[in-house]
């Protein structure tokens, strides 16, 4: 062989060293390097998997190899390649060789050329060379994929357990998880479950789909001493929230295709644990909220308080034929404020738009965080022009404001702004009180629908 030929050969294996990122570019780059040998026409990677003992394409470990005589011809190989140790089969156009690391073989390649492969292709004499170095870039990628994983990992727990110091309600944190869990496990499918509360059944919280009936008879088993449950030969796990010692919910995860591994479980595990620890302080919170009237994030009023001054304002009002209007607002595209900058950011932009529209009151009107993002405020002794005057100045407000989010250092933004959607209602001694709410809430689903930053009378 000459001398350019593998010097050519090898400096491109040392820059597919450094340049493949991931599996694909791996194989192709590697199929690259082999065209100096013979007309390449495909090049396949397969590894046993750890976990399933299963022989798996490289670049899709996810799935399981079909069952054809192509892929039992690949099986066949590998087995052999297990106990003979031999170097390589060549058959015709195809050549078969095993990966091998310490002694352990690990998987196979299969080359295809576009003509017969010669016994005196220059390619035999480089072939220890190559089979040793692929195994080590195999085994490098699949470290630096662990590391990826990891980090990943611990990100999201990192998240999970940012969240959750300023969030008590459970309808938003749970989502949140599910997206989280979900964007760091992709090879399954994750459900959360929560037991609803009187009628003793388990509830879906996230996603809002799961075809599998089967799931909700298995979580039926759940007890207060259970561990990890697996079903479906080991390709769902189970893993029991227990809050207080009670099944509170589940977190359920499932692979179409394999057993779920030990490092998995690990993972999700650690997962459910920082999940139960969230829900107990969640709930022990909620338990001390029940008594409390105030928003710990806006220092508003809370939904159970505003319910009970909405009772009493709209009585008074009735009682002294006083008017009596009722505001609702909602900030536009809030769910983007979080998933660019981060829900710490989101909840300072609620922290700001609070504060921003409580100026624009009065001291007798009645302040209310009534979900997420939504506040409701009631303004007694006031008409609705008067109410629609105030709604197109909140609004305007919003609007102008400039919130400073320097201390959390996201690079290039030093502060952002965002605006409200509001609907307006006036008290028409409805029989019904929650009406008044009612008819701002419509108003309000109007001016989103009508392209929101804007103010809609009932
Ligand atoms: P629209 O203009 O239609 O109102 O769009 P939107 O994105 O504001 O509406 P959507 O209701 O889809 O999203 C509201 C988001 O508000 C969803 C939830 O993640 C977020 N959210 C609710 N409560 C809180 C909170 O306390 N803190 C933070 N950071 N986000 C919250
Ligand atoms: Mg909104
Ligand atoms: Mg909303």
């Amino acid at each position: 062989m000459d001398f350019q030929t593998l010097y050519d050969f090898i400096y491109s294996l040392t820059k597919l060293y450094d340049e493949a990122k991931d599996r694909n570019t791996l194989v192709e780059g590697f199929k690259q390097a082999l065209s100096l040998f013979f007309p390449i026409e495909e090049t396949k990677i397969y590894l046993m998997d750890e976990y399933s003992f299963l022989l798996k394409d490289f670049t899709k470990p996810w799935e399981n190899l079909s069952q054809n005589s192509e892929n039992e011809e690949i099986k066949k190989h590998f087995d052999n390649f297990l106990i003979q140790k031999s170097q390589f089969v060549k058959e015709k156009n195809i050549l078969y060789f095993p990966i091998v690391q310490k002694h352990k073989t690990l998987g196979l390649i299969k080359l295809k050329s576009r003509e017969e492969i010669k016994e005196k292709n220059e390619f035999f004499k480089v072939f220890p060379l190559v089979s040793a170095q692929i195994s080590m870039f195999i085994t490098t990628l699949k470290n630096s994929e662990q590391i990826k994983i990891s980090t990943n990992f611990h990100q999201t727990l990192r998240n999970i357990a940012q969240i959750t110091q300023t969030q008590y309600e459970l309808d938003y944190i749970l989502p949140i998880m599910g997206e989280m869990i979900d964007g760091f496990i992709q090879e399954h499918l994750i459900y959360i479950f929560i037991k609803n509360k009187n009628k003793k059944e388990y509830k879906l919280i996230w996603p809002n789909k799961c075809s599998d009936n089967k799931i909700y008879d298995y979580l039926e088993e759940i007890t207060p001493k259970s561990q990890t449950i697996l079903k479906q030969d080991g390709k769902m796990g189970i893993l029991p929230l227990i809050v207080d010692g009670k099944p509170y919910g589940a977190i359920v995860a499932y692979n179409h295709f394999d057993k779920i591994n030990q490092k998995e479980i690990e993972y999700l595990e650690e997962i459910k644990s920082q999940a139960t620890a969230t829900l107990t302080r969640a709930k022990s919170y909620i338990e001390v909220l029940e008594h409390a009237t105030l928003d710990a994030l806006t220092g508003y009023n809370n939904r159970h308080q505003f319910e009970k001054r909405l009772k009493e304002m709209t009585s008074s009002a009735k009682r002294q034929n006083q008017p009596l209007c009722c505001i609702m607002s909602d900030i536009d595209f809030f769910k983007k404020v979080n998933d660019t900058y981060g829900h710490a950011v989101g909840d300072c932009v609620l922290k700001s738009v609070a504060k921003t529209i409580k100026r624009e009151l009065r001291e007798s009107d009645i302040a209310s965080r009534y979900g997420g993002e939504e506040f409701v405020f009631l303004l007694p002794q006031t008409n609705l022009e008067e109410a629609t005057l105030v709604a197109q100045r909140l609004r305007a407000s919003v609007e102008k404001k400039k919130i400073n989010i320097e201390e959390y250092n996201i690079k290039d933004v030093k502060e952002i702004s965002v605006t409200v959607s509001i609907g307006v209602s006036e008290y028409k001694n409805e029989k019904d009180y929650e009406t008044l709410y009612k008819k701002a809430d419509s108003a309000l689903y109007e001016a989103k629908e009508g392209g929101r930053n804007r103010v809609i009378i009932a």
